[in-house]
Protein backbone atom coordinates (compact mmCIF):
# COMPACT_ATOMS: atom_id res chain seq x y z
CA UNK A 1 0.00 0.00 0.00
CA UNK A 2 1.07 3.78 -0.58
CA UNK A 3 -0.53 6.48 -0.62
CA UNK A 4 -1.31 8.89 -3.94
CA UNK A 5 -1.53 12.20 -4.96
CA UNK A 6 -4.83 13.42 -6.72
CA UNK A 7 -5.28 16.08 -9.08
CA UNK A 8 -6.46 18.25 -6.54
CA UNK A 9 -2.95 18.99 -5.51
CA UNK A 10 -1.66 22.68 -6.31
CA UNK A 11 1.61 21.35 -6.24
CA UNK A 12 2.52 24.10 -3.30
CA UNK A 13 5.48 21.60 -2.37
CA UNK A 14 4.71 20.88 1.65
CA UNK A 15 4.30 17.55 1.63
CA UNK A 16 7.84 16.85 0.24
CA UNK A 17 9.53 18.37 2.62
CA UNK A 18 7.66 16.37 5.44
CA UNK A 19 8.11 13.16 4.16
CA UNK A 20 9.86 10.96 5.78
CA UNK A 21 11.59 8.90 3.32
CA UNK A 22 11.83 11.12 0.72
CA UNK A 23 9.29 9.61 -1.37
CA UNK A 24 7.86 12.46 -2.84
CA UNK A 25 8.66 14.74 -5.73
CA UNK A 26 7.63 17.43 -8.06
CA UNK A 27 6.05 15.95 -11.38
CA UNK A 28 4.04 17.24 -14.40
CA UNK A 29 2.06 19.96 -12.65
CA UNK A 30 1.41 18.13 -9.50
CA UNK A 31 3.39 16.31 -6.81
CA UNK A 32 4.00 12.43 -6.88
CA UNK A 33 4.73 9.71 -4.45
CA UNK A 34 7.38 6.65 -5.62
CA UNK A 35 4.93 3.67 -4.02
CA UNK A 36 7.79 1.72 -3.92
CA UNK A 37 9.28 4.70 -0.98
CA UNK A 38 6.37 5.38 0.35
CA UNK A 39 5.88 3.25 3.88
CA UNK A 40 2.14 5.02 4.18
CA UNK A 41 2.86 6.94 7.22
CA UNK A 42 0.33 9.52 6.46
CA UNK A 43 2.25 12.31 6.86
CA UNK A 44 1.77 13.96 3.44
CA UNK A 45 -2.15 13.88 3.84
CA UNK A 46 -1.86 15.47 7.29
CA UNK A 47 0.33 18.08 5.57
CA UNK A 48 -2.03 19.20 2.21
CA UNK A 49 -4.00 22.14 2.63
CA UNK A 50 -6.07 20.76 -0.06
CA UNK A 51 -6.45 17.03 0.95
CA UNK A 52 -4.63 15.37 -2.35
CA UNK A 53 -2.85 12.46 -0.64
CA UNK A 54 -5.09 9.67 -0.60
CA UNK A 55 -4.71 5.92 0.41
CA UNK A 56 -4.20 4.06 -2.44
FE1 LIG B 1 5.85 9.98 2.49
FE2 LIG B 1 4.34 9.10 4.49
FE3 LIG B 1 3.21 10.37 2.44
FE4 LIG B 1 4.20 7.92 2.07
S1 LIG B 1 2.43 8.48 3.41
S2 LIG B 1 4.50 9.69 0.74
S3 LIG B 1 5.96 7.95 3.45
S4 LIG B 1 4.65 11.25 3.94
FE1 LIG C 1 0.23 18.90 -3.61
FE2 LIG C 1 -0.80 18.78 -1.17
FE3 LIG C 1 1.74 18.09 -1.58
FE4 LIG C 1 0.99 20.66 -1.73
S1 LIG C 1 0.96 19.37 0.11
S2 LIG C 1 2.36 19.56 -3.18
S3 LIG C 1 -1.06 20.46 -2.63
S4 LIG C 1 -0.09 17.05 -2.40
Amino acid sequence: MAYKISDACIACGACASECPVEAISEGNGKYEIDADKCIDCGTCAETCPVGAPEQA
